[in-house]
């Protein structure tokens, strides 16, 4: 009857468009920045992750450009092969000063990084457990792996030792991984706690710093420096694309780890060194982030003045959908609502004031929920639109 083994695309298209999941893209024309232009519309930006505002800092350009100068566009292969510059030495010297490791490995993206780690790290013979809300790439890393993989109840340390006096036992190795902040949340896993149970249980530790890095700690190393976590055994993941403005991914750890994810992480060995002009970008913006303290000074003055205003706006509402906002100790800051159809009413009343927040559905969270993110380059009058957009929707 004129079917084909692709109808079915079509009938999973029309099923996420009723079920309000259907996603798709809009451009942001010219620099990234705390007000970004979109199809025509002039928006104050809530919804990214450029923390610190360095992917337009004139810095992080001009080292971009540099190296291109230098080296060209591309690395023209893997690491192993041709695609190794000096470059790369020297912004792992660099992350691994930041996070204060013995040394570090760059991988092309954070999601590649926590593929080849964990992949690298367990087998089938294994056990991984993880954070129930960890990020999808710690997930796909687990599953690639062929370890069992089995979740604890989210930031449940009970759970976890639970679960570790069930299964330990009957695996080889033991991995736990958590996300150090909770990417879609903002809350902040407990790592002293974790490290004491793998102490415990004799396993591994490995924590995704993606939100946490150049924002968290005194030196900006991330949230293991701020949870008095620095120095232990830990495997620390994290992302070049965040805070520090560029693209690529990064291990940082002991000697031995690093020596061995080089010779045993599928996707570092079998994948294209990250470019010289991306490399160059994150050297910089570690410079900054270790030069300009202030930066984080700001953000954070942001974090505590938008969540107090917030409660006190959500205290005086009388709101017809229960609204919430979830804890949060980073600047991700999250109101969780009723139902998809009404985060995204919410989200496209918010953008038609100018106001760009993200509204983030299942499957990515299990509840719907306005997802803003703070950066330290919003200036006050940017804040304040903020939230009297909030309290015109609530
Ligand atoms: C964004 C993110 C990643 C992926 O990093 P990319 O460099 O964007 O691939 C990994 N883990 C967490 C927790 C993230 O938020």
């Amino acid at each position: 009857m004129g079917t084909t083994p692709y109808d079915w695309l079509n009938n999973s298209l029309v099923a996420l468009h009723r079920a309000h999941r259907y996603r798709e893209v809009q451009a942001v024309d010219g620099t990234a920045g705390a007000v970004v232009q979109r199809q025509g519309q002039t928006l104050i930006n809530f919804a990214s992750n450029d923390y610190l505002g360095l992917a337009s800092d004139p810095r992080l350009a001009e080292a971009a450009i540099a190296a291109i100068h230098t080296y060209g566009t591309g690395s023209t292969g893997s690491r192993l092969l041709s695609g190794h510059r000096e470059l790369h030495r020297q912004l792992e010297r660099a992350i691994a000063a930041l996070k204060g490791t013995d040394d570090a490995i760059v991988f092309s993206s954070g999601y590649l990084a926590n593929l080849g780690a964990i992949a690298a790290l367990v087998g089938t013979p294994d056990l991984v457990l993880g954070d129930e809300y960890n990020h999808s790439s710690l997930r796909a890393g687990s599953k690639v792996s062929g370890a069992t993989a089995i979740d604890y109840r989210h930031g449940d340390v009970a759970h976890l030792r639970e679960m570790l006096e069930i299964h330990r036992d009957r695996h080889r190795r033991c991995l736990i991984a958590t996300d150090s902040v909770f990417s879609m949340d903002g809350d902040l896993c407990p790592l002293p706690e974790i490290l004491e149970l793998a102490d415990t249980y004799d396993a591994m530790v490995l924590v995704d710093e993606a939100h946490g890095t150049g924002i968290f700690g005194a030196q900006g190393s991330g949230a293991v420096e701020h949870l008095g976590c620095t120095g232990r055994p830990l495997i620390t993941v994290g992302t070049l694309s965040k805070a520090l403005g560029s693209l690529g991914g990064y291990v940082a750890g002991s000697q031995p780890l690093i020596e061995f994810l080089r010779n045993r992480a599928p996707s570092w060995i079998y994948t294209t060194g990250l470019s010289p002009a991306d490399a160059a970008a994150a050297l910089a913006a570690i410079h900054i982030v270790q030069g300009e303290p202030q930066r984080r000074t700001a953000l954070w003055g942001h974090v505590r003045q938008v969540m107090a205003q917030l409660d006190a706006i959500l205290t005086q509402a009388e709101t017809s959908h229960p609204i919430r906002r979830l804890p949060s100790e980073s600047p991700i800051i999250c109101l969780e609502v009723s139902s998809a159809a009404t985060v995204v009413a919410a989200s496209e009343q918010l953008q038609s004031m100018g106001l760009w927040v993200a509204a983030v559905r299942p499957p990515t969270v299990p509840t719907s929920r306005l997802r803003i993110t703070l950066m330290a380059t919003h200036q006050q009058t940017h804040l304040d639109q903020l939230l009297a957009g909030l309290q015109r929707v609530l």
